[in-house]
């Protein structure tokens, strides 16, 4: 059985306080509201993980995750968190190759396959981020592009590493921008991702891994989205940043 899955990514967003009551606010609407066993993390910025993690409690629905880190467990990498560190704060995921990472820090497929491997060694599950740009999408390479991201990122794992990922999708001319994939054009894209994946490893794998969609995800649209057959749940940039929309999102995938 797949699971369900809806992260929220808060980015560069939110001082410790702040980050702190929105996180119980979240809590406190999950336990009331959320009826099925889905999955809820949260991605708070490096400094918030300890202290939200602190703040679960027993049977808690939430888990908390990293935006990133780097791919040594220690050394001198001034200013950087390695997956060692984030698992002995608690951390129980990592966001890995967010677009915003591959563009303005210049994160290659080859270093986001040692980041995959760092990550998987020190026990935490890797929230891979794969997609296509606008211009991409619009000269029609967006397959290869996947294609090419998720072999040169992660076809290196064997089967019971590659199984431990959570894939998300996440086309990049719709991440911040209000512009959604169409249930539709997400559909195809988790569809070629499974097939993908059944290719290089097989079947059974295939149709057990969580694939997330994120780009603009919001609570009108999320029910639509996590209907498709191959839509695991999403990841949620903007509208996880307010408890009543990041629930309610979490709540479609209860239909
Ligand atoms: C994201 O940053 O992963 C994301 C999906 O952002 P947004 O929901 O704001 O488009």
């Amino acid at each position: 059985m797949r699971k369900k899955i809806v992260a929220g990514n808060w980015k560069m967003n939110m001082g410790l306080k702040e980050g702190i009551a929105l996180f119980s606010e979240i809590s406190e609407l999950v336990k009331a509201e959320v009826k099925g066993d889905q999955g809820v993390i949260v991605c708070p910025p490096f400094i918030h993980i300890s202290s939200l993690v602190q703040s679960l409690t027993v049977n808690d629905k939430l888990a908390v995750g990293a935006q990133n880190c780097h791919q040594s467990d220690s050394g001198a990498f001034t200013g950087e968190v390695s997956a060692s560190m984030l698992s002995s704060a608690g951390a129980a995921y990592v966001i890995i190759g967010h677009s915003e990472r591959r563009l303005y820090f210049s994160e290659s497929n080859e270093t986001l396959a040692q980041k995959l491997d760092a990550v998987l060694k020190n026990n935490l599950i890797p929230i891979f981020c794969i997609g296509e740009t606008l211009e991409q999408r619009n000269d029609g390479s967006y397959f290869d592009v996947i294609k090419s991201q998720l072999a040169e990122a992660a076809f290196h794992l064997n089967e019971a590493d590659f199984s431990k990922l959570v894939i998300a999708y996440e086309p990049v001319w719709a991440i911040g921008t209000g512009l959604t994939a169409s249930p539709e054009q997400a559909q195809e894209i988790h569809a070629y991702i499974r097939k993908l994946v059944a290719e290089k490893y097989n079947s059974n794998l295939a149709n057990d891994l969580t694939i997330l969609y994120g780009g603009s995800c919001n609570p009108k649209n999320a029910s639509e989205l996590f209907a498709q057959p191959d839509i695991d749940g999403g990841l949620i940039g903007g509208a996880s940043l307010k408890a009543r929309d990041f629930v309610d999102i979490i709540k479609a995938l209860d239909r």
